[in-house]
């Protein structure tokens, strides 16, 4: 197409929306369905749905290509706006870790303590055996601190250490408290990786829900394309931006460091391979972990496929880093972002946030209400200067 063709072919378009992910089509389904905008979403990648994409493999089974997807939420916002697109499969997410050559509970909880000391403590005296080896740090400020102050030294090494120097590349002392606070520790013997209130996988899998949010006759996608390629070629009024938000300016106040993982996809004539979802390395070879995926999509087959993951310094942007410098640097692009009133920076990558899928629909519901202020704000001014202008009237009385 050429480029006055292109050009045309897009005229009134409202939105230009990088970024085919959570953030960038729950803002496409809320611009084009609530008010009724046009909206163009471009995504580099051949597929809708970010790293949440999931797709048929050789053999049949669903995989996820960019790692385990579980969706868990305690809002309830969330959950029921997403199930105007999907259906869902009830799924408790179990993981194991393979620590001193037995396969334990992660998150630590009464049956982890008891397999690995040989114990037969009660919920109680587990109580009292961390409260035993736990190292108390008045100041909790990084992923060490946030673990050894609750399990102690020795709990910490067999699961946390090696894990995070591995899928990091730093020492969990050089890590956000933020990161490892993700796993808790209990004394009961809940098992389940997530306990939210909402747990459940779309029926159809994440892409058929993607497909239905942008199912739209006012949306229209473009893929295989940078929108770097079309931007001064697409008359676009407002952009939303999802990407990677140091990219987004030229690299002005350096490179935001973002964590990329190798994936690693195997599919055995076995029917089960491993007892749970998700099974953790901290200790041994090189990848952090093996998932299943039948035990996540619940899916019937005589074969099964499981993923590793190997973390990589280089590679597509997956984790932000949460460390101190890297906020500080971010806190600049984050000035810089607000400063756009004609972009709307929103997810992961835009907003270098670990968040997980459900924090990222809620943040682009949230700046959805913001924008549909902001339209309403403008909406109310035309009509002003409309009726305040008798020309008008007269015009619109003929
Ligand atoms: P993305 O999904 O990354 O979408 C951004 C899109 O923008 C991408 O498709 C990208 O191709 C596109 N893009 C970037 N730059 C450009 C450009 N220049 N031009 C055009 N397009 C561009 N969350 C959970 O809740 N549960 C889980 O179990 C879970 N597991 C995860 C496992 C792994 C291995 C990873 C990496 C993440 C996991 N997450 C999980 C987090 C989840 O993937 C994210 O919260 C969510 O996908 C973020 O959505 P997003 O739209 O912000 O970003
Ligand atoms: N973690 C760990 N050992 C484990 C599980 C998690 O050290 O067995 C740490 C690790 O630093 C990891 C973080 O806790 O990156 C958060 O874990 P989560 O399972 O939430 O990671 P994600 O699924 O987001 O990759």
């Amino acid at each position: 197409m050429s480029n006055s063709a292109l050009s045309t072919s897009f005229s009134g378009l409202d939105y230009l929306i990088v970024g085919a992910g959570f953030a960038g089509s729950v803002l496409a389904e809320r611009l084009a369905h609530a008010l009724d905008l046009r909206v163009l979403v471009v995504d580099k990648r051949p597929h809708i749905g970010g790293n949440a994409y999931d797709r048929h493999d050789d053999a049949g089974l669903l995989i996820h290509p960019y790692g385990p997807h579980i969706f868990h939420t305690n809002s309830a916002d969330v959950f029921d706006y997403l199930s105007r697109y999907t259906q869902w499969r009830p799924y408790q997410h179990r993981v194991l870790g393979s620590v001193d050559g037995q396969l334990v509970p992660i998150p630590i909880n009464l049956d982890t303590v008891n397999s690995l000391y040989g114990l037969k403590l009660s919920s109680f005296e587990m109580e009292q055996f961390l409260e035993s080896v736990a190292e108390k740090i008045d100041d909790v400020r990084t992923s060490e601190d946030v673990v050894v102050n609750k399990v102690g030294r020795d709990l910490y090494n067999k699961f946390f250490r090696g894990y995070t120097r591995k899928q990091w590349g730093m020492d969990p002392s050089e890590l956000d408290a933020s990161v490892t606070a993700r796993v808790p520790t209990r004394t009961n013997r809940d098992g389940r990786y997530f306990t939210d209130t909402f747990q459940a996988m779309p029926a159809q899998g994440y892409t058929r829900m993607f497909e239905a949010m942008l199912n739209h006759p006012n949306i229209k996608v473009m893929l295989n394309t940078d929108y770097r390629e079309i931007v001064n070629l697409i008359p676009w009024k407002q952009m939303i931006y999802t990407g990677p938000v140091d990219s987004f300016f030229d690299f002005k106040f350096g490179k935001l460091p973002y964590r990329s993982l190798q994936f690693q996809h195997v599919t055995l004539p076995v029917e089960r391979f491993q007892p749970v979802g998700t099974v953790n390395y901290p200790n041994d070879y090189a990848y952090t972990r093996i998932s299943e995926f039948k035990h996540i999509t619940g899916q019937t087959h005589s074969s099964t496929s499981i993923v590793y993951e190997y973390p990589r310094a280089q590679g597509d942007p997956y984790y932000p880093v949460p460390t101190r410098e890297n906020a500080a640097m971010y806190k600049r692009y984050e000035a810089e972002a607000d400063a756009r009133t004609d972009v709307t920076f929103v997810g992961r990558l835009a907003t270098y946030k670990y968040y997980n899928m459900d924090q990222v629909v809620a943040q682009a519901l949230t700046a959805f209400k913001r924008l549909r202020a902001r339209h309403e704000r403008q909406d109310a001014q035309e009509i002003s200067a409309l009726t305040r202008n008798p020309a008008n009237i007269a015009l619109s009385d003929t």
